[in-house]
């Protein structure tokens, strides 16, 4: 029987249910590492080792200049230069690899 008690409560569970289940994929995003196969990734050329980058596809990173373009000298990389990993803005801060590259690459000043 629902009465005025058992409804509130049910209000409750329902209510902290919900918020439990924002929060899960927030927290596995967070954490998680992007995938060379992701379309996000395949769009912006993401690579896990910028060594392996086609430059014919994205001559940003050909020549000298391009050589020295790494996740980990990259503004957009919420890292130290010797983290393995580390958040990256333009993938909603989930991890790529300080070896890696993108083509939406920037100088960090
Ligand atoms: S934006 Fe910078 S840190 Fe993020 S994937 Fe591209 S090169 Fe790496």
């Amino acid at each position: 029987m629902i009465n005025r008690r058992n409804f509130l409560k049910l209000g409750a569970k329902a209510g902290g249910g919900a918020l439990a289940l924002s929060a899960i994929p927030i927290q596995l995003l967070a954490g998680d590492e992007v995938a060379v196969d992701e379309p996000l990734a395949q769009a912006m050329g993401y690579v896990t080792d910028a060594a392996t980058v086609d430059t014919a596809k994205f001559p940003k990173r050909a020549g000298d200049a391009g050589a020295d373009q790494f996740c980990y000298n990259c503004a957009l990389y919420a890292g130290k230069a010797d983290d393995e990993t580390a958040p990256c803005s333009i993938f909603q801060n989930r991890l790529v690899e300080g070896k890696g590259w993108c083509n939406a690459w920037v100088a960090k000043s």
